[in-house]
């Protein structure tokens, strides 16, 4: 899947939409996911382009892999979760109903969270 440089995140990256940013480096920005699921709800995204998890994993290079996957932790520690604990989610393709097309991790917690999987979605 090729990169579409109009993606939301690729313009909030671009300062064309705003954000309420918590967290900016080098190699990733973090804001509140403006539909939260739980009390804390972040999204952490590198400053590359990839359109996924899987597409930064095999391609981003080294130093960029550790500076994102630092400032996830790091994001992480700001909100006040890292403590009581919090989860990771990476929607990948089709059938995980991503949304958006540039590689993001949500951060969620704040509280106990349900099971993983919420109930079944009618298609
Ligand atoms: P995903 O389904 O993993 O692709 O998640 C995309 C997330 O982006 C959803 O949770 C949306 O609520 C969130 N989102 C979409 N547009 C914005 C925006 N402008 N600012 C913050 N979060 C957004």
């Amino acid at each position: 899947m090729a990169y579409d440089t109009n993606n939301i995140f690729a313009k909030i990256l671009r300062g064309e939409i705003p954000c309420k940013a918590v967290y900016e480096d080098e190699f990733a920005l973090a804001f509140p996911d403006i539909n939260p699921q739980a009390p804390v709800h972040l999204l952490v995204i590198p400053k590359g382009e990839y359109v996924s998890a899987a597409d930064f994993n095999a391609s981003a290079p080294p130093d960029a892999l550790t500076g994102f996957y630092r400032a996830v932790a790091h994001v992480a520690k700001l909100a006040g979760v890292a403590d009581n604990g919090y989860r990771l989610i990476c929607n990948i393709g089709a059938d995980s109903r991503s949304e958006v097309p540039h590689f993001h991790v949500h951060i969620l917690g704040g509280k106990k969270l349900g099971h993983l999987l919420g109930p079944p979605v009618a298609e």
